[in-house]
Protein backbone atom coordinates (compact mmCIF):
# COMPACT_ATOMS: atom_id res chain seq x y z
CA UNK A 1 0.00 0.00 0.00
CA UNK A 2 1.54 3.55 -0.66
CA UNK A 3 2.05 6.20 2.12
CA UNK A 4 -1.48 8.02 0.94
CA UNK A 5 -3.42 5.26 0.52
CA UNK A 6 -2.58 4.00 4.15
CA UNK A 7 -3.17 7.46 5.25
CA UNK A 8 -6.42 7.48 3.88
CA UNK A 9 -7.48 3.93 5.19
CA UNK A 10 -6.47 5.32 8.72
CA UNK A 11 -8.28 8.35 8.32
CA UNK A 12 -11.76 6.08 7.50
CA UNK A 13 -10.69 4.59 10.52
CA UNK A 14 -10.25 6.90 12.96
CA UNK A 15 -13.45 5.92 14.92
CA UNK A 16 -11.59 2.99 15.69
CA UNK A 17 -8.50 4.86 16.27
CA UNK A 18 -10.12 7.50 19.03
CA UNK A 19 -11.91 4.23 20.70
CA UNK A 20 -8.85 2.63 20.92
CA UNK A 21 -7.40 5.48 23.29
CA UNK A 22 -9.99 4.97 25.94
CA UNK A 23 -6.92 5.95 27.91
CA UNK A 24 -7.15 9.77 26.61
CA UNK A 25 -8.70 11.38 29.23
CA UNK A 26 -8.63 14.80 28.43
CA UNK A 27 -11.79 14.64 26.81
CA UNK A 28 -11.27 17.91 24.74
CA UNK A 29 -10.39 15.84 21.44
CA UNK A 30 -13.58 13.83 20.96
CA UNK A 31 -16.02 16.51 21.18
CA UNK A 32 -13.61 19.31 18.88
CA UNK A 33 -13.58 16.48 16.46
CA UNK A 34 -17.31 15.80 16.58
CA UNK A 35 -17.80 19.92 16.36
CA UNK A 36 -15.49 20.44 13.59
CA UNK A 37 -15.75 16.96 12.23
CA UNK A 38 -12.13 16.71 10.79
CA UNK A 39 -12.42 14.22 7.77
CA UNK A 40 -8.85 14.43 6.69
CA UNK A 41 -5.81 16.10 8.69
CA UNK A 42 -5.39 19.23 6.87
CA UNK A 43 -8.61 19.84 5.00
CA UNK A 44 -8.44 20.09 1.82
CA UNK A 45 -6.37 23.23 2.35
CA UNK A 46 -3.20 24.30 0.13
CA UNK A 47 -2.78 27.18 2.12
CA UNK A 48 1.06 27.91 3.16
CA UNK A 49 1.66 30.44 6.06
CA UNK A 50 3.96 32.67 5.27
CA UNK A 51 6.55 35.19 6.99
CA UNK A 52 7.52 37.72 4.60
CA UNK A 53 9.39 40.67 6.29
CA UNK A 54 9.38 39.16 9.87
CA UNK A 55 12.43 40.09 12.04
CA UNK A 56 13.81 38.11 14.38
CA UNK A 57 15.47 39.62 17.17
CA UNK A 58 17.81 38.76 19.95
CA UNK A 59 17.11 41.16 23.36
CA UNK A 60 18.81 41.15 26.11
CA UNK A 61 16.90 41.60 29.59
CA UNK A 62 19.13 44.00 31.66
CA UNK A 63 16.24 44.85 34.37
CA UNK A 64 13.63 43.36 35.80
CA UNK A 65 11.46 46.01 33.98
CA UNK A 66 12.74 44.65 30.65
CA UNK A 67 11.49 40.83 32.26
CA UNK A 68 8.27 42.26 32.85
CA UNK A 69 7.68 44.17 29.65
CA UNK A 70 8.82 40.57 27.60
CA UNK A 71 6.20 38.77 30.28
CA UNK A 72 3.55 41.47 29.57
CA UNK A 73 4.37 41.22 25.60
CA UNK A 74 4.38 37.13 25.24
CA UNK A 75 0.86 37.11 27.16
CA UNK A 76 -0.58 40.23 25.13
CA UNK A 77 0.63 39.06 21.44
CA UNK A 78 0.66 36.01 18.87
CA UNK A 79 2.10 38.36 16.42
CA UNK A 80 5.74 37.95 18.54
CA UNK A 81 7.14 34.41 19.04
CA UNK A 82 9.15 33.88 21.31
CA UNK A 83 12.13 31.25 22.12
CA UNK A 84 11.81 30.19 25.64
CA UNK A 85 10.09 32.46 28.22
CA UNK A 86 11.00 35.84 29.59
CA UNK A 87 12.22 34.76 33.55
CA UNK A 88 15.43 36.73 34.79
CA UNK A 89 17.40 39.94 34.64
CA UNK A 90 21.21 39.18 32.51
CA UNK A 91 18.78 36.46 29.88
CA UNK A 92 19.16 37.09 26.67
CA UNK A 93 15.80 35.96 24.23
CA UNK A 94 15.27 35.12 20.63
CA UNK A 95 12.10 36.83 19.38
CA UNK A 96 10.02 36.34 15.69
CA UNK A 97 8.35 39.44 15.16
CA UNK A 98 5.29 39.53 12.80
CA UNK A 99 5.77 42.25 9.98
CA UNK A 100 2.90 44.73 10.87
CA UNK A 101 4.41 45.13 14.63
CA UNK A 102 8.12 45.91 13.51
CA UNK A 103 7.55 49.71 13.94
CA UNK A 104 5.83 49.19 17.29
CA UNK A 105 8.23 46.72 18.40
CA UNK A 106 10.78 48.56 17.57
CA UNK A 107 9.63 51.83 19.62
CA UNK A 108 9.00 49.98 22.47
CA UNK A 109 12.52 48.74 22.68
CA UNK A 110 13.81 52.56 22.18
CA UNK A 111 11.39 54.00 24.97
CA UNK A 112 12.09 50.80 27.22
CA UNK A 113 16.07 51.19 26.62
CA UNK A 114 16.48 47.71 25.78
CA UNK A 115 19.91 46.21 23.85
CA UNK A 116 19.29 44.13 20.81
CA UNK A 117 20.14 43.01 17.90
CA UNK A 118 18.37 42.19 14.89
CA UNK A 119 19.21 38.72 13.37
CA UNK A 120 17.00 38.72 10.36
CA UNK A 121 15.47 41.07 8.50
CA UNK A 122 12.94 38.67 6.07
CA UNK A 123 12.57 35.24 8.03
CA UNK A 124 10.47 34.27 4.60
CA UNK A 125 14.19 34.11 2.45
CA UNK A 126 15.21 31.64 5.11
CA UNK A 127 12.39 29.65 4.26
CA UNK A 128 11.99 29.69 0.80
CA UNK A 129 15.72 28.74 0.46
CA UNK A 130 15.26 26.03 3.15
CA UNK A 131 12.04 24.80 0.53
CA UNK A 132 14.42 24.64 -2.45
CA UNK A 133 16.55 22.17 -0.11
CA UNK A 134 13.00 19.26 0.06
CA UNK A 135 13.44 16.94 -2.29
CA UNK A 136 10.07 15.82 -3.52
CA UNK A 137 7.58 13.31 -1.39
CA UNK A 138 7.77 11.30 -4.37
CA UNK A 139 11.23 10.81 -4.53
CA UNK A 140 12.51 6.81 -3.24
CA UNK A 141 13.71 6.00 0.12
CA UNK A 142 17.13 4.45 -1.61
CA UNK A 143 17.82 7.94 -3.13
CA UNK A 144 18.06 9.38 0.53
CA UNK A 145 20.70 11.61 1.20
CA UNK A 146 22.12 13.59 4.09
CA UNK A 147 22.39 16.61 1.55
CA UNK A 148 19.04 17.64 1.21
CA UNK A 149 15.68 17.49 3.48
CA UNK A 150 12.91 14.99 2.89
CA UNK A 151 9.20 15.09 3.04
CA UNK A 152 8.37 11.32 5.98
CA UNK A 153 7.29 9.05 2.79
CA UNK A 154 10.86 9.61 1.80
CA UNK A 155 11.78 8.46 5.08
CA UNK A 156 9.78 5.84 5.99
CA UNK A 157 10.51 4.62 2.70
CA UNK A 158 14.05 4.45 3.13
CA UNK A 159 13.38 2.68 6.38
CA UNK A 160 12.03 -0.69 4.21
CA UNK A 161 14.30 -0.10 1.97
CA UNK A 162 17.55 -0.10 4.84
CA UNK A 163 15.38 -3.35 6.29
CA UNK A 164 15.91 -4.80 2.40
CA UNK A 165 19.45 -4.31 2.26
CA UNK A 166 20.30 -5.40 5.94
CA UNK A 167 17.70 -8.39 6.80
CA UNK A 168 19.54 -10.04 9.13
CA UNK A 169 19.87 -7.49 11.44
CA UNK A 170 17.43 -4.84 10.75
CA UNK A 171 13.34 -4.66 11.62
CA UNK A 172 11.19 -2.09 11.08
CA UNK A 173 9.50 -1.25 15.03
CA UNK A 174 5.98 0.47 15.19
CA UNK A 175 3.97 2.10 17.79
CA UNK A 176 1.13 2.53 16.47
CA UNK A 177 -0.60 5.48 14.51
CA UNK A 178 -0.89 8.97 15.42
CA UNK A 179 -3.62 11.72 16.38
CA UNK A 180 -4.26 11.77 11.99
CA UNK A 181 -3.47 7.99 11.42
CA UNK A 182 -0.20 8.19 10.20
CA UNK A 183 1.93 5.40 11.30
CA UNK A 184 5.25 6.10 13.71
CA UNK A 185 7.87 4.32 12.50
CA UNK A 186 11.46 3.31 13.24
CA UNK A 187 14.05 0.38 12.93
CA UNK A 188 15.56 -1.71 15.42
CA UNK A 189 19.17 -2.54 14.54
CA UNK A 190 19.88 -5.95 16.73
CA UNK A 191 22.79 -8.61 15.95
CA UNK A 192 22.51 -9.77 19.41
CA UNK A 193 19.41 -10.68 21.44
CA UNK A 194 21.03 -10.30 24.63
CA UNK A 195 22.37 -6.93 24.30
CA UNK A 196 21.66 -3.83 26.22
CA UNK A 197 19.09 -1.26 24.06
CA UNK A 198 20.17 2.75 23.10
CA UNK A 199 16.76 4.20 22.28
CA UNK A 200 16.49 7.25 20.01
CA UNK A 201 13.44 9.53 19.74
CA UNK A 202 13.68 12.30 17.28
CA UNK A 203 11.18 14.97 15.41
CA UNK A 204 8.71 15.32 18.46
CA UNK A 205 8.99 18.44 17.53
CA UNK A 206 8.09 19.02 13.90
CA UNK A 207 10.12 22.46 13.13
CA UNK A 208 13.60 20.76 14.17
CA UNK A 209 14.43 19.18 10.82
CA UNK A 210 18.11 18.42 11.06
CA UNK A 211 16.49 16.23 14.78
CA UNK A 212 15.44 13.34 12.14
CA UNK A 213 17.94 13.86 9.26
CA UNK A 214 20.75 12.68 12.41
CA UNK A 215 18.38 10.00 13.07
CA UNK A 216 19.06 8.30 9.90
CA UNK A 217 22.03 9.38 9.58
CA UNK A 218 22.98 7.62 12.81
CA UNK A 219 21.56 4.19 11.67
CA UNK A 220 23.42 4.42 8.31
CA UNK A 221 26.91 5.10 10.02
CA UNK A 222 26.17 2.20 12.63
CA UNK A 223 25.77 -0.32 9.59
CA UNK A 224 28.15 0.98 7.20
CA UNK A 225 31.09 2.70 8.62
CA UNK A 226 34.27 0.60 8.76
CA UNK A 227 35.80 2.10 11.56
CA UNK A 228 36.52 -0.82 14.23
CA UNK A 229 35.19 1.08 17.24
CA UNK A 230 31.99 2.32 15.40
CA UNK A 231 31.12 -1.81 14.09
CA UNK A 232 31.79 -2.50 17.74
CA UNK A 233 29.21 -0.25 18.89
CA UNK A 234 26.39 -2.16 15.83
CA UNK A 235 27.79 -5.19 17.37
CA UNK A 236 27.53 -5.23 21.20
CA UNK A 237 24.46 -2.64 21.32
CA UNK A 238 21.03 -2.67 20.14
CA UNK A 239 19.06 0.33 18.92
CA UNK A 240 16.03 1.47 18.84
CA UNK A 241 15.61 4.67 16.64
CA UNK A 242 12.21 6.49 15.90
CA UNK A 243 13.09 8.93 13.27
CA UNK A 244 10.27 11.21 13.40
CA UNK A 245 7.42 10.36 16.83
CA UNK A 246 5.14 13.85 15.99
CA UNK A 247 4.45 12.58 12.33
CA UNK A 248 1.68 14.81 12.17
CA UNK A 249 3.54 17.90 12.79
CA UNK A 250 6.11 17.09 10.45
CA UNK A 251 4.10 16.51 7.52
CA UNK A 252 2.28 19.93 8.65
CA UNK A 253 5.73 21.74 8.93
CA UNK A 254 6.18 20.55 4.66
CA UNK A 255 2.64 21.02 3.81
CA UNK A 256 1.57 24.57 5.53
CA UNK A 257 3.44 25.67 8.12
CA UNK A 258 7.31 25.74 8.31
CA UNK A 259 7.41 27.21 11.66
CA UNK A 260 4.86 24.22 13.73
CA UNK A 261 5.90 22.48 16.81
CA UNK A 262 3.19 20.52 18.25
CA UNK A 263 1.36 18.10 17.26
CA UNK A 264 -2.48 18.79 15.17
CA UNK A 265 -4.59 17.45 17.51
CA UNK A 266 -7.47 20.19 17.31
CA UNK A 267 -8.77 22.44 20.74
CA UNK A 268 -12.00 24.29 19.58
CA UNK A 269 -10.17 26.95 17.71
CA UNK A 270 -6.62 26.22 18.49
CA UNK A 271 -4.44 22.84 17.41
CA UNK A 272 -1.83 21.30 18.58
CA UNK A 273 -0.38 20.37 21.78
CA UNK A 274 3.58 20.05 22.74
CA UNK A 275 4.15 16.49 23.33
CA UNK A 276 7.29 17.22 24.99
CA UNK A 277 5.47 18.78 27.68
CA UNK A 278 2.62 16.11 27.83
CA UNK A 279 4.65 13.24 29.46
CA UNK A 280 3.11 12.42 33.06
CA UNK A 281 6.16 13.56 35.28
CA UNK A 282 5.70 16.65 37.19
CA UNK A 283 3.09 17.29 34.01
CA UNK A 284 2.50 21.39 33.52
CA UNK A 285 4.19 22.41 36.71
CA UNK A 286 6.58 25.22 34.96
CA UNK A 287 7.87 25.52 32.20
CA UNK A 288 4.75 24.98 30.02
CA UNK A 289 1.46 26.55 29.07
CA UNK A 290 -2.40 25.71 30.24
CA UNK A 291 -3.34 27.50 26.75
CA UNK A 292 -4.12 25.78 23.93
CA UNK A 293 -2.76 28.95 21.78
CA UNK A 294 0.49 28.80 23.45
CA UNK A 295 3.69 26.89 21.73
CA UNK A 296 4.47 24.96 24.85
CA UNK A 297 0.83 23.92 25.35
CA UNK A 298 0.89 20.84 27.67
CA UNK A 299 -2.48 19.58 26.81
CA UNK A 300 -5.51 19.16 28.59
CA UNK A 301 -4.49 16.58 30.76
CA UNK A 302 -1.02 14.63 31.78
CA UNK A 303 -0.07 12.08 28.78
CA UNK A 304 -3.65 13.30 27.02
CA UNK A 305 -2.24 12.84 23.61
CA UNK A 306 -1.85 9.88 21.32
CA UNK A 307 1.57 10.05 20.17
CA UNK A 308 2.35 10.88 23.80
CA UNK A 309 0.62 7.42 24.64
CA UNK A 310 2.27 5.68 22.01
CA UNK A 311 5.57 6.06 22.79
CA UNK A 312 5.43 5.44 26.57
CA UNK A 313 3.42 1.96 25.52
CA UNK A 314 6.41 0.91 23.70
CA UNK A 315 8.82 1.81 26.41
CA UNK A 316 6.16 0.25 28.96
CA UNK A 317 6.53 -3.02 26.52
CA UNK A 318 10.04 -2.98 25.61
CA UNK A 319 12.28 -1.19 28.34
CA UNK A 320 12.57 -4.84 30.57
CA UNK A 321 13.00 -7.45 27.36
CA UNK A 322 15.19 -5.26 25.21
CA UNK A 323 16.65 -3.65 28.18
CA UNK A 324 16.85 0.11 27.34
CA UNK A 325 19.17 1.55 29.71
CA UNK A 326 19.94 4.58 26.98
CA UNK A 327 17.25 6.90 25.93
CA UNK A 328 18.20 10.38 23.78
CA UNK A 329 15.59 12.76 22.72
CA UNK A 330 16.96 15.03 19.53
CA UNK A 331 15.72 18.54 19.14
CA UNK A 332 17.31 21.69 17.65
CA UNK A 333 18.55 24.68 18.03
CA UNK A 334 21.15 25.60 20.45
CA UNK A 335 24.08 23.24 20.52
CA UNK A 336 22.79 21.51 24.29
CA UNK A 337 23.91 18.41 25.44
CA UNK A 338 21.28 18.01 28.42
CA UNK A 339 20.11 15.70 31.12
CA UNK A 340 17.30 15.31 33.78
CA UNK A 341 15.53 17.19 35.35
CA UNK A 342 13.90 19.97 33.22
CA UNK A 343 11.57 20.57 36.00
CA UNK A 344 13.83 20.89 39.26
CA UNK A 345 17.42 22.05 40.13
CA UNK A 346 17.99 19.15 42.33
CA UNK A 347 20.20 16.92 41.09
CA UNK A 348 19.51 13.50 39.55
CA UNK A 349 21.31 10.58 41.42
CA UNK A 350 24.17 9.67 38.91
CA UNK A 351 24.11 13.58 38.12
CA UNK A 352 28.18 13.31 38.36
CA UNK A 353 28.48 10.60 35.63
CA UNK A 354 26.12 12.44 33.33
CA UNK A 355 27.71 15.56 33.91
CA UNK A 356 31.19 14.00 32.70
CA UNK A 357 29.47 11.59 29.89
CA UNK A 358 27.70 15.13 28.58
CA UNK A 359 30.71 17.39 28.77
CA UNK A 360 33.15 14.63 27.58
CA UNK A 361 30.74 14.72 24.17
CA UNK A 362 30.72 18.21 23.91
CA UNK A 363 34.32 18.11 24.09
CA UNK A 364 34.64 15.30 21.22
CA UNK A 365 32.28 17.96 18.93
CA UNK A 366 34.74 20.44 19.45
CA UNK A 367 37.52 18.46 18.51
CA UNK A 368 35.94 17.47 15.30
CA UNK A 369 33.70 20.20 14.09
CA UNK A 370 34.64 23.60 16.25
CA UNK A 371 31.18 24.15 17.59
CA UNK A 372 30.76 24.80 21.02
CA UNK A 373 27.87 22.58 22.37
CA UNK A 374 27.21 23.31 26.15
CA UNK A 375 26.39 20.35 28.62
CA UNK A 376 24.56 20.64 32.19
CA UNK A 377 21.02 19.33 33.58
CA UNK A 378 18.36 20.78 31.12
CA UNK A 379 17.09 23.00 33.81
CA UNK A 380 20.71 24.71 34.03
CA UNK A 381 21.38 24.33 30.81
CA UNK A 382 18.55 25.69 28.66
CA UNK A 383 15.29 26.86 30.65
CA UNK A 384 12.78 25.02 32.73
CA UNK A 385 10.67 22.98 31.14
CA UNK A 386 8.08 19.85 32.62
CA UNK A 387 6.35 17.21 31.14
CA UNK A 388 9.24 16.44 28.69
CA UNK A 389 9.87 12.87 27.95
CA UNK A 390 13.58 12.20 28.75
CA UNK A 391 12.33 13.00 32.38
CA UNK A 392 9.86 10.56 32.41
CA UNK A 393 11.95 8.02 30.55
CA UNK A 394 14.90 8.50 33.39
CA UNK A 395 12.48 8.36 36.43
CA UNK A 396 9.79 6.77 35.92
CA UNK A 397 11.35 3.63 33.23
CA UNK A 398 14.56 4.11 35.61
CA UNK A 399 16.61 4.55 32.06
CA UNK A 400 20.18 5.27 33.74
CA UNK A 401 21.44 7.44 31.01
CA UNK A 402 19.00 10.20 29.63
CA UNK A 403 19.92 12.95 27.27
CA UNK A 404 17.93 15.28 25.07
CA UNK A 405 20.39 17.40 22.08
CA UNK A 406 19.65 20.67 20.82
CA UNK A 407 21.84 20.23 17.48
CA UNK A 408 23.05 22.97 15.64
CA UNK A 409 22.64 26.28 15.33
CA UNK A 410 23.90 28.13 18.43
CA UNK A 411 21.91 29.83 20.53
CA UNK A 412 21.74 33.42 18.65
CA UNK A 413 21.55 31.77 15.54
CA UNK A 414 19.54 33.32 12.83
CA UNK A 415 18.44 30.68 11.41
CA UNK A 416 16.98 29.28 14.29
CA UNK A 417 15.06 26.41 13.18
CA UNK A 418 15.76 27.13 9.17
CA UNK A 419 19.39 24.63 9.37
CA UNK A 420 21.24 25.16 6.05
CA UNK A 421 20.99 21.59 4.14
CA UNK A 422 24.85 21.68 3.77
CA UNK A 423 24.59 21.49 7.45
CA UNK A 424 23.00 18.48 8.01
CA UNK A 425 26.08 15.79 7.31
CA UNK A 426 28.50 17.82 9.78
CA UNK A 427 26.04 18.22 12.32
CA UNK A 428 24.35 14.77 11.92
CA UNK A 429 28.31 13.41 12.60
CA UNK A 430 29.40 15.40 15.23
CA UNK A 431 25.82 13.98 16.98
CA UNK A 432 26.66 10.41 16.12
CA UNK A 433 30.08 11.00 17.24
CA UNK A 434 29.13 12.59 20.97
CA UNK A 435 26.68 9.59 21.10
CA UNK A 436 29.39 7.13 20.52
CA UNK A 437 31.48 9.09 23.06
CA UNK A 438 28.14 9.04 25.71
CA UNK A 439 27.30 5.20 24.91
CA UNK A 440 31.27 4.21 25.05
CA UNK A 441 31.75 6.27 28.69
CA UNK A 442 28.75 4.66 29.95
CA UNK A 443 29.77 1.31 29.46
CA UNK A 444 33.17 1.98 31.19
CA UNK A 445 31.45 3.09 33.65
CA UNK A 446 29.54 -0.44 34.04
CA UNK A 447 26.02 1.05 33.45
CA UNK A 448 25.31 -1.71 30.02
CA UNK A 449 26.52 -5.03 32.81
ZN1 LIG B 1 12.61 20.74 20.42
Amino acid sequence: MTFSAMLSTAMLAKGGLSAENTGNTGGNADESSSQYAVKKPFGDSKDVARYDHYRVYSVMLDTNQHVNLFQKLEEQSDSLTFMGHAREVGQRLTVLVAAHKVADFGILLEIYGVQHRILALNFQEKIDRNMKEVIPADAAGASLDWKHFFHLETIYDWLEHMVAQYPTCLSIVEMGNSTHGVPIKGLKLSRKSTNKTIFIESGIHAREWIAPAAATYLINELLTAKHDAIQKLANDFNWIVFPCVNPDGYKYTFEHDRMWRKNRQLFGTCHGVDLNRNYPDHWNTTGASSDPSRYDYAGPSAASEIETMRLMDFLKANVENEQIRTYIALHSYSQMIMFPYGYTKEHVPNYNDLQELGSNAANRIQEISGRKYVSGSLIETIYPSSGGSMDWAYSNMKVPIAYTFELRGPSDSSDMFILPANEIEPTAHETFEAIRTIVEGANEKGYYK
